[in-house]
């Protein structure tokens, strides 16, 4: 990519639930800071509370988007969420569409995701598997908090049962009628390309046996992990990559939604194993030259 596809704009990427900057050494965006900054991009891999509400998790974001155009100079920034952190996205454009150039959701559960409906049912807070649910992650939160060496910010609060609300078909539903911005308006279509001046794209996978389940993601644990996942859900059991349905990632202009990517596979995960004929990273580059071709 040379200087001038570079979008106009900061990428912001923020992370899903239990995401981070930098583990040690380790980054969420495996890879696709390094791609994208070669292409001249300027880049911003930001932090939130790895298990909270996309409200309060948007206000975050809104705050750190307030230090990068203080510290860039830039009059707004374009944002790219991962999963959840692509509802956190829609929540600060929703707020502030005056600092946000465009909203892009990378597998975002825009109409919630059957896996978190799964454990709504099968984990319910009071029972003693939920508890032990709550427990285990308030555990990795802990960890990922004390571990993550990109973040320099205050301590960021934690509320799983805000958390698991936020991604629930039910939790997701709700959201949705206070911040529809960008959603289709039919089950499996695009949504507007531009509300009130902040532009909508979004692109997801799905498990694709023969595909996501061969090549280097025989020896990745969290592919393994989607394809337990993907048979607790029911409505799109067969169009989902383990954690997200194909239709409910919708959001905006959809670039593509049949990318033979798991839900890790889709932001380069693990260290770069992934199955057959899959190419997360250049979906990233891409992306960034159609922002610059937007003029974002
Ligand atoms: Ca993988």
């Amino acid at each position: 990519m040379s200087q001038n596809s570079a979008p106009r704009y900061p990428l912001v990427l923020v992370p899903g639930m239990l995401g981070f900057i930098r583990l040690v050494f380790y980054p969420y965006w495996y890879g696709i800071v390094e791609a994208l900054r070669r292409g001249d991009a300027v880049v911003f891999a930001v932090q939130v509370s790895p298990i909270n509400s996309n409200e309060v998790r948007g206000e975050q974001l809104l705050a750190r988007i307030d230090e990068i155009v203080r510290e860039t100079g830039a009059a707004k920034v374009n944002l790219i969420g991962h999963s959840q952190g692509a509802l956190t996205a829609r929540y600060a454009a929703a707020k502030r569409p005056d600092l946000v150039a465009s909203v892009t959701s990378v597998a975002g559960p825009n109409h919630g995701s059957e896996l978190a409906d799964h454990l709504h049912r099968h984990y319910p807070h009071d029972s003693v598997r939920g508890r032990l649910l709550t427990g285990l992650l308030r555990i990795v939160s802990a960890l990922i908090c004390w571990l993550d060496t990109g973040y320099r910010g205050p301590k960021l609060p934690v509320d799983i049962h805000g958390s698991h609300h936020s991604l629930t078909t039910e939790g997701v539903a709700l959201f949705n009628q206070r911040y529809p911005q960008g959603l289709p308006e039919s089950w499996g279509g695009h949504g507007p390309e531009e509300v009130s001046g902040v532009r909508y794209y979004s692109w997801s996978g799905t498990l694709q046996p023969g595909k996501t389940d061969r090549g280097r993601n025989l020896f990745d644990g969290t592919s393994r992990y989607c394809r337990l996942f993907a048979r607790t859900f029911v409505r799109e059991r067969e169009n989902c990559d383990g954690m997200v349905g194909r239709y409910s990632s919708h959001l905006g202009t959809v670039i593509g939604d049949e990318y033979p990517l798991d839900h890790f596979d889709i932001v380069n995960q693990s260290l770069g194993l992934l199955g057959k004929g899959a190419e997360p990273v250049r979906l990233f580059v891409e992306h960034a030259a159609r922002l610059n071709a937007a003029g974002l």
